[in-house]
Parts: structure tokens; C-alpha cells; sequence
């Protein structure tokens, strides 16, 4: 097996010239806007908050636009620069595209002309229509947050405790609190820690959550179920069960219901699903013992990693569970 070492190095030889030719762009530009995908998570954030601290450092005007950003991440160096509203001019001279999968699941500006020319997108989904003129795409990595960790290492940058401390965040969010990290990962998260990200303001946030949010996990729990055939185990709420508690918007405060799930016992797959009103289901499935999850999700429209990965679908939880069984029988025969 290759050393760890030799990792980091084969990742900067393989990505030099894409790591150089964006340090080129960033020397060259002066108003940088920032996007990334829908419903944000902690990778979304996190990598955009770092990258954000290196620019303005380089002296550079930056707009974070992004919606709905989550509200327990609001610790992160520069949350409150993010914008809900979209810019008033369209002369950027660079858009950064962080962690977005596919342009459809990019949160763009309203009206605003997109001007793919001066799009460099950086992610790790392996699958998805990634726009732009430098497209920096690692699927065999975590997190985009893992990949800026390189980018910047590449570049010479100056990685500092606020940096370091949004780019753990990222790495943790993407690898179901550090349980589905690779060795490569777990080797930057040294790093960071080395350069004194805050791990523990990171996981009192992360492992933080209100009452309502407690009773709607309560629900969740009782409502487990174990597929026998498929091994694995399954759950759901609706949008009724996050009204009865009165939240409103379950993306402002940690994801827990899918990684607590996966927690359980020692199935194959874990299915969490939430119900909307209109008759659509958002599914997301986690894997152990080797399964690949991202095929399922494929199947059923969605994507995402072999350990970690979502769709949206239409119908009621229980034709969205046979769904889920079609595709897992196509992929564990
Ligand atoms: P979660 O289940 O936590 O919402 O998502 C886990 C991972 O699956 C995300 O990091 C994302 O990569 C992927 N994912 C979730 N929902 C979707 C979806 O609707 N489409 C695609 N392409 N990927 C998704
Ligand atoms: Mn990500």
C-alpha cells in the first residue's frame, strides 16, 4: 500500500497544473463570488467560509451568496458576511462553485446571467454536470473541504486556525463525524488540528440540538424497523412530525437523523426517509460492511458517496421503501 505520504504527494503531482492554474486565477481577479449547492451543509459552508479567509487575506472583494445556511454553523469565521440576497452588479471577475454535485443542485443568484467562463468548480462527487472553465473534481476524496485542504497546501497558503477550523468542520460533516474517514483524511485532520482548528467548539455545535428537535428524534426511533432480507434498517418522519414541534426549516440545526440511525446495530444499509406535504420523499441512505450506496441513490435519481448518499423521489414512505428494495436487490445480487 502506497504510504500516506506518498498519497499527498501523488494528489499534488496528478492536480498541479489544475491547483496552479487557479492560483493564477485568483492572482488575476478582484471581485470573487462565491456558490454553492442547495440546502447547504457543513461541507458546503465550511469549505466556502476557508476559502473566503485565503482571498480576503490575498485582499480580494468576495460575496458569499448562499440560502438557508444552516444556523448552528453560525461559529464559523465570516458566517455572517453570507448573503441571501443576490448581488446587485454581475461584474465578478471569478465564481467560485464549491461541493455543488451537478449545475442543478447549484444555488444560483436570481436573474443573475452565469457566466460559465469564469466558473472554477471544485468537488468530490463522482457523477453530475460540473460547469466552468477549471473544473477541480476528487471523488476518491471526502469533502470538498478535503480538497481545498490540498488546493491550499499546493498553492503555499498560509492555513490558519480559522481556516483550519471550516475545513474540519467540512471534513466532519461529510464523513458522518469522522466514522467513514479515510486514512487520507484522518491524516489532514492532524494537520488541521496541528494548526488549531477548533475540534471542540466543532463538536459541541454538531452534538448540540434543541428539545423539539430530541421529540421528533424520539419519533424516528420508535419507528425503526429491521428489512430482514435486505439487512437493513429503516426509518421516516413527516413534515406533520416537524410541525408538531413547531420547527419550521429541519436544515438549521445538525443532521442528525440519518448518522444516528447508522449508529445502530450493524446492517448493510440504513434508509432515513422525510415525507413533504406535496407527496414528495428525500431519502438518504448511509452503508457499512461495504455496500455501495451511491448505485441506490443513482437508481432513484439522486447520488452521492458509497457510504453517504441522498434522493428525492415522489410517493408515499412505503412505495418509496420498495423502491429502495428494487435498487438494493439489483445491487446485492
Ligand atoms: P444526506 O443524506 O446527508 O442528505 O446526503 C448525503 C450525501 O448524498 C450528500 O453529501 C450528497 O452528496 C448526496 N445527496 C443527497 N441528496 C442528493 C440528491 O438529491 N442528489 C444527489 N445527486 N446527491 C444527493
Ligand atoms: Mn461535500
Amino acid at each position: 500500500m502506497k504510504s500516506q505520504k506518498g498519497i499527498l504527494i501523488m494528489i499534488n503531482k496528478s492536480y498541479k497544473k489544475e491547483f496552479k492554474n487557479i492560483k493564477e486565477e485568483i492572482d488575476k481577479a478582484k471581485n470573487i463570488l462565491f456558490l454553492t449547492h442547495r440546502a447547504p451543509d457543513g461541507d458546503a459552508i465550511g469549505s466556502v467560509l476557508a476559502l473566503n479567509l485565503y482571498l480576503k487575506k490575498q485582499k480580494k472583494n468576495t460575496y458569499i451568496y448562499i440560502l438557508g445556511a444552516p444556523r448552528f454553523l453560525n461559529f464559523l469565521p465570516y458566517f455572517e458576511e453570507i448573503k441571501t440576497k443576490s448581488p446587485k452588479h454581475q461584474d465578478f471577475d471569478l465564481i467560485f462553485s464549491l461541493d455543488y454535485a451537478g449545475e442543478e443542485r447549484l444555488e444560483k443568484p436570481f436573474h443573475f446571467f452565469l457566466d460559465k467562463r469564469k466558473i472554477i468548480s471544485i468537488d468530490h462527487h463522482p457523477e453530475g454536470k460540473i460547469i466552468g472553465k477549471i473544473k477541480l473534481i476528487l471523488p476518491f476524496v471526502s469533502s470538498t473541504s478535503e480538497i481545498l485542504y490540498y488546493l491550499l497546501d499546493s498553492i503555499k497558503a498560509k492555513i490558519d486556525k480559522n481556516i483550519a477550523t471550516c475545513l474540519l468542520a467540512g471534513i466532519l460533516t461529510d464523513t458522518g463525524g469522522f466514522s467513514f474517514a479515510s486514512q487520507n483524511s484522518e491524516r489532514v485532520v492532524g494537520k488541521l488540528l496541528k494548526e488549531g482548528a477548533e475540534l471542540s467548539k466543532i463538536m459541541e455545535r454538531y452534538n448540540s440540538f434543541s428539545l423539539s428537535r430530541a421529540r421528533i428524534l424520539a419519533k424516528m426511533i420508535s419507528r425503526i424497523k429491521r428489512d430482514e432480507d435486505f439487512e437493513m434498517l429503516w426509518s421516516w418522519l413527516s413534515f406533520d412530525d416537524f410541525k408538531r414541534e413547531k420547527e419550521r426549516s429541519f436544515l438549521q440545526e445538525p443532521p442528525i437523523f440519518p448518522d444516528f440511525l447508522s449508529r445502530i446495530d450493524k446492517a448493510k444499509v440504513y434508509l432515513f426517509m422525510i415525507e413533504y406535504k406535496n407527496g414528495r420523499v428525500k431519502g438518504s441512505l448511509r452503508s457499512r460492511q461495504g455496500v455501495d450506496v451511491s448505485k441506490i441513490a443513482q437508481g432513484l435519481g439522486g447520488g452521492g458517496h458509497k457510504s453517504a448518499s441522498g434522493f428525492k423521489t415522489t410517493g408515499t414512505i412505503k412505495e418509496v421503501l420498495e423502491k429502495v428494495k428494487r435498487e438494493l436487490k439489483k445491487e446485492l445480487k
